[in-house]
């Protein structure tokens, strides 16, 4: 597993720490450790890739105002952007 979806897959068992950065209502599929748990499922194939779990993964307001609240310095958007480029250039 690359050092990428390494760290996706630490922030997707995160309780989401950074939470309190974002002041907005928000469903449990936006927040940064579920698009990171998304994108891990669909690197490791399982998921299927599709227009669903990308429109689910483009809502990323919440993830980049989070994070500079991560005590971990983990860029969810860098990240899920970085293992998207890799699952294309993989095709
Ligand atoms: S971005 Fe950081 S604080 Fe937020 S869920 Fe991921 S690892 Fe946890």
């Amino acid at each position: 597993m690359s050092a990428t979806l390494e760290t996706l897959r630490f922030c997707a068992f995160c309780p989401n720490l950074c939470r309190s950065a974002w002041a907005h209502p928000h469903e449990e599929g936006e927040t940064p450790s579920a698009l990171s748990l998304l994108t891990v499922a669909l690197a490791t194939g399982q998921v299927a890739d599709g227009a669903e779990p990308r429109a689910l993964l483009s809502r990323q307001d919440m993830a980049a105002a989070c994070r500079a609240a991560c005590p971990y310095g983990v860029d969810v958007p860098a990240l899920v952007a970085k293992a998207l480029g890799d699952i294309h250039a993989k095709r």
